[in-house]
């Protein structure tokens, strides 16, 4: 069972909204930084190991400095993310670059800050190569590659089957990459995949482990190369409803430590540096959006409807996900009324939860929906003019900081003609 209790009181969040109107984003610094350090103590037998935070999960300034300090990388995938990357701090290689159908510009951008590039395609060595001959440079001097197990592996709900995915290289093409990569003059080389999302299921991390410790083992003696470093992707699910379990780092850590035990030393590959590039788990529990119920209908069904919408978190409409919801004041209260909870979003798919049980819910309570850390507000977006909401941190002190303001509608109309 996850403990679905907040970090805050109904008291703290009725005085935070006379400041800040809802809906929206509240961070728990405290959960923050002390998940962070489970993470990192759980792997730290390997010397090395690094945790690079994949900063789509939740692109914002204040949460990356946080995970900085905690000596996280960051996993970026677009320009803009290495250009937060970059205000945040990180540089060299604690940036972790893993995108596709990459522009030349990016790759540039992300040579030029000494960032780690991932690449997505074999025919991605020589596009690379020819975008820094452009200046007259060449390949940077570490490179790493992106395997996708085909049929090797099969993949979870959200991620999709590996075989039917666009990322990566397949088997047959890495060992080519390597080998080009390396007669082009690459010294230094890592392995990435990433075939989980929301998994919560400890022994698929361990074998995935497994597949790459393999890899690195065959294509070192091989192509007598160096493997650097591994890097297991992201994926590390959380337990959105009440009757799941946390993951536990201790149970991959350990799984995967006997695997190096047993496949990398022999073979005479110690050290090898491992690394992962999770965002849901490192920031989506600690992340809630406070929302305040707007309306009830009865219908057909029973409505309660939020000042809040999909546009805030589009999980619950784009992929049917289950958040959590308390109304404060009432958690302890029999949850014996059934509700469909809505935005305002002209799209009857603007629900963030459709027949839950509920207490009876009243116009003017204030809702929370759990586990918005990550993938939340980023994800948001402005279809019928929704403006995107401010995100706030709980500091550890108990004090609160506006991390980022809302949007007005001045910005939402700046790039337009005639406003
Ligand atoms: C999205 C993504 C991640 C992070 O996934 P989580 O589910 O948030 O852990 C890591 N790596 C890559 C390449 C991704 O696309």
């Amino acid at each position: 069972m996850s403990n679905k209790t907040l970090p805050f009181t109904q008291e703290q969040i009725v005085k935070i909204c006379e400041n800040f109107p809802t809906p929206f984003h509240l961070y728990d610094e405290k959960g923050i930084v002390s998940n962070a350090r489970k993470f990192n103590s759980a792997f730290s037998w390997n010397e090395g190991f690094r945790e690079y935070f994949a900063v789509k999960a939740t692109p914002t300034p204040a949460i990356l400095k946080i995970l900085a300090e905690e000596g996280f990388g960051m996993d970026c995938s677009s320009e803009a993310e290495l250009i937060l990357s970059e205000r945040a701090g990180v540089t060299g290689e604690g940036i972790m670059f893993t995108s596709n159908a990459t522009p030349i510009k990016e790759y540039r951008r992300a040579v030029d800050q000494g960032a780690i590039i991932n690449l997505d395609d074999i025919s991605h060595i020589q596009y690379l190569e020819d975008g820094m001959g452009l200046s007259g440079d060449s390949l940077p001097e570490l490179l790493c590659f992106r395997f996708n197990p085909g049929p090797e592996r099969t993949g979870n709900v959200i991620i999709g089957d590996p075989k039917e995915a666009k990322y990566g290289l397949t088997r047959k093409q890495l060992i080519d990459a390597y080998r080009i990569a390396k007669e082009k003059g690459v010294k230094r080389f890592g392995l990435h995949t990433m075939v989980a999302s929301n998994e919560l299921d400890e022994s698929f991390f361990v074998e995935t482990a497994r597949m790459l410790f393999s890899i690195v083992v065959e294509i070192s003696k091989e192509l007598d190369i160096e493997f650097d470093f591994v890097n297991f992707g992201g994926g590390i699910g959380i337990p959105y409803k009440p009757e799941e379990n946390p993951v536990s780092y201790e149970t991959i850590s350990s799984g995967v430590k006997e695997l190096y035990d047993s496949m990398i030393k022999p073979a005479g590959l110690d050290p090898l540096r491992i690394f992962l590039e999770c965002g849901r788990v490192i920031t989506g529990p600690y992340g809630y959006l406070i929302s305040k119920v707007l309306h009830k209908k009865e219908i057909y069904k029973n409505y309660v409807g939020l000042d809040a919408c999909m546009a805030n978190l589009m999980r619950p409409g784009m992929y049917g996900a289950y958040h959590h919801i308390s109304v404060l004041g009432k958690e302890n209260s029999p949850a014996d009324h059934v509700y469909d909870v809505t935005g305002s979003l002209c799209e009857n798919n603007d629900k963030f939860a459709i027949d839950r049980d509920l207490p009876e819910t009243n116009i003017g309570d204030l809702v929370v929906i759990h586990d918005s850390g990550a993938h939340g507000h980023s994800m948001g977006f402005n279809y019928n003019g929704k403006l995107r909401s401010a995100e706030l941190l709980l500091k550890s002190n108990e004090q609160i900081v506006e991390i980022r303001r809302a949007e007005t509608y001045d910005d939402l109309f700046r790039t337009v003609e005639g406003y």
